[in-house]
């Protein structure tokens, strides 16, 4: 019997109620290698399953603090643990080590759906004594209640049984999506640096023939997204498309059609008619009609902003092939490039010098500092890969947070960009802790890893991620810490931030030349405002076109679901581009997985962000009033209140679409 085993035996005659040890320990204190790492992850199922059993054991009345309390410890193991599995499992270096974490995650997952399928701890906070409980308490206890019976908690035996296996299947089928787009990054060769004309030099510097004179690009967003910004040669993007549109096929291709089905057949199993109005059940938007009908409103808002976008770029394609009738999807980055030029005096290369990765990554922190009064201090912790870095963070004098930087790719790493929570916060128990990983320029030795501006804004977008999960985790209950609020909010806070690396007086604080250090004209920056608005309209089609996949997957009989008619026939009817057959591009779109139906909830986060905005000085967005009133009432609450009640805190009225209609128009 492992030790810890031992200890939790000991823990269950304890006197209730028993609070455990607090925790600070930096995630990766032991370094842990396979085995230490399984177990480490298998103590805290054992200690989760011990608490189980305490809560069961209670005697006599139920009350908030013989019951709740013990059923938010159990959240609190199961959660950590799921955590730290899923960060291994997307991060580290080892593929060994990351299948360890894999199959871990899935205990932690078969365990937790046990949990949410068991009638006796249901019943247990139902009886609960809950007077004289406060409103966050009140509104925590109502949506784990609700979380049960959208486990389906109430069904009988067979069908309790029947929805674990489905759960079980579930993590194994969304593990192996989620493998195959890690390890299917596709590559590129281009006979000679010739072929990379247009490209910025320190691209091609970065980028020598190998000993057969060829060279090899990779579909790494690094490598892809420069080549579809600027390179001259038509071929060359065109290939490149294919390949970023193609990763992961056709291995996920049945994986995802199991995904649907399998999704399916739960969502009626727990009676809803489809995924799609299970996913929506306990979202702000309420409903899979509802949110059709929201994609419905945006895409109508941008249609004809949208296509006189699209006649812009066809013209320009023109002035170099007076034949031309259509612009490809591969062309559209580039044409959109050249009207930048063109009409608004603004080429997108001339601002990469100001952002070398170092200087924003410092410019994140200090604005985040001003902004909320927090510090931060790099520290000297295990980390799990040399490039990773550990940074704390304070708050008068005190340590209010930890979280590490995993900023550049390295093969069989998570592609996209994303804040990984590693714990949670708990108000004077555990320090939270989580990771920013990102896939952006820079980290290697000679290259200053200038960013685009586009990459400016995802590394502000994910800290503000991790800012919203660390300041919302001082609150009583793990169970409402960080961005546990409705998930169709938790886009806003981050999108809200992105306006700050719009602004010039924001940006001179940091974007200095990486020669010269002069600080970005301002000049510049609102040219480069002007430049970046055209188009926005077709950005929020192809927004839209993204949102409409995600739901017509879900919301049907899987046996109406053939992926890549979908696909394409979203693509005609959102997008002017003519169809490319040849691209699978779902296979790669792991959202599909993770968000599933509910891609929607970027743009319903965003009509919410621009609103919030009206809440702060544009003239003055440093000025650190309104940033805390603001952290006030929408970051630190975390989810301990409905967010349409935080927004309406905070802005005085219910949200509207006005800002955001605004917002779009000004793109036109
Ligand atoms: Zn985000």
């Amino acid at each position: 019997m492992p030790a810890s085993t031992l200890v939790l035996a000991a823990l269950l005659f304890a006197p209730l109620p028993h609070m455990p040890p607090s925790d600070d320990r930096p995630f990766w204190s032991d370094r842990p290698t396979g085995a230490a790492f399984e177990h480490r992850i298998d103590g805290r199922i054992a200690e989760a399953r011990a608490i189980r059993e305490r809560l069961l054991g209670v005697r006599g009345r139920r009350t908030i603090a013989n019951t709740l309390t013990l059923y938010d410890q159990l959240q609190r193991q199961l959660e950590g643990a799921g955590n730290q599995a899923t960060l291994v499992a997307a991060v580290h270096p080892d593929s060994r080590l990351r299948a360890t974490a894999e199959a871990a995650a899935q205990r932690v997952s078969a365990l937790g759906t046990e949990i949410s399928l068991d009638r006796r701890i249901y019943d247990a906070l139902t009886t609960m004594d809950t007077a004289g409980a406060d409103a966050a308490t009140r509104y925590y206890i109502e949506r784990a209640l609700l979380g049960f019976r959208l486990a389906g908690v109430n069904k009988d035996d067979a069908t309790r049984a029947r929805i674990r296996a489905l759960n079980e299947e579930l993590v194994t089928i969304s593990q192996g999506f989620n493998r195959n787009i890690r390890e299917g990054t596709r590559t590129v060769t281009v006979d000679s640096a010739g072929e990379l004309g247009g490209l910025p030099e320190d691209y091609v510097t970065a980028h020598r023939p190998g000993a057969d004179g060829k060279i090899v690009l990779t579909t790494e967003y690094p490598d892809a997204i420069p080549v579809l910004t600027y390179a001259r040669s038509d071929d060359l993007r065109r290939r490149m498309r294919i390949a970023f549109d193609t990763r992961a096929f056709p291995g996920n291709m049945a994986v995802l059609d199991r995904m649907i089905a399998r999704r399916a057949e739960l969502a009626h199993l727990l009676g809803f008619a489809s995924w799609a109005d299970y996913a929506t059940a306990d979202k702000m938007v309420g409903s899979a009609a509802k949110a059709s009908a929201f994609i419905d409103r945006i895409a109508e808002a941008s249609a004809a902003a949208a296509q006189s976008d699209y006649q812009r770029l066809l013209e320009r394609k023109r002035q170099d092939d007076p034949s031309a009738t259509a612009v490809n999807r591969w062309e559209s980055g580039y044409l959109r490039e050249l009207v930048r030029r063109s009409s608004y005096d603004f080429d997108s290369q001339k601002v990469r010098p100001y952002f070398p990765y170092e200087a924003v990554k410092q410019g994140v922190l200090d604005i985040s500092s001003r902004l909320f009064g927090l510090t931060f201090r790099r520290v000297s912790v295990p980390v799990w890969h040399p490039s990773v870095e550990a940074y704390e963070m304070f708050e008068g004098g005190r340590r209010v947070g930890r979280f590490y930087l995993d900023m550049h790719p390295r093969p069989g790493k998570f592609s996209h960009a994303a804040h990984f929570p590693i714990r949670a916060g708990i108000g004077g128990q555990d320090l939270p802790e989580g990771a920013l990983v990102c896939n952006l320029p820079g980290g290697t030795v000679g290259d200053p890893g200038l960013m685009s501006h586009d990459d400016v804004v995802t590394m502000f977008h994910e800290f503000g991620h991790l800012l919203h999960t660390q300041l919302g985790g001082r609150g009583r209950w793990l169970g409402q810490s960080g961005v546990k609020t409705e998930w169709d909010f938790v886009e806003a806070p981050s999108q809200m931030l992105e306006e700050w690396i719009r602004d010039p007086a924001v940006l001179a604080t940091f974007a200095r030349h990486y020669q010269t250090g002069e600080p970005i004209p301002a000049a510049l920056v609102r040219q480069m405002n002007r430049a970046e608005a055209f188009g926005r309209a077709l950005d929020v089609r192809a927004q839209m076109s993204l949102a409409r996949i995600s739901l017509s997957l879900y919301d049907r009989l899987p046996a109406q679901v053939n992926t890549d008619s979908i696909v394409q026939a979203v693509g005609a009817a959102y997008l002017p581009y003519p169809p490319m057959p040849e691209t699978h591009f779902q296979a790669s779109f792991g959202h599909l997985d993770g968000y599933s139906a509910i891609y929607y909830t970027y743009m319903w986060s965003l009509v919410i962000a621009k609103d919030l905005l009206s809440g702060f000085d544009r003239s003055d967005l440093l000025a650190p009033g309104p940033a805390r009133r603001y952290r006030k009432a929408i970051l630190a609450p975390g989810g301990s209140a409905p967010a349409a009640a935080l927004v309406q805190r905070f802005l005085g009225r219910p949200f509207s679409f006005d800002a955001w209609r605004r917002w779009l128009d000004s793109g036109a």
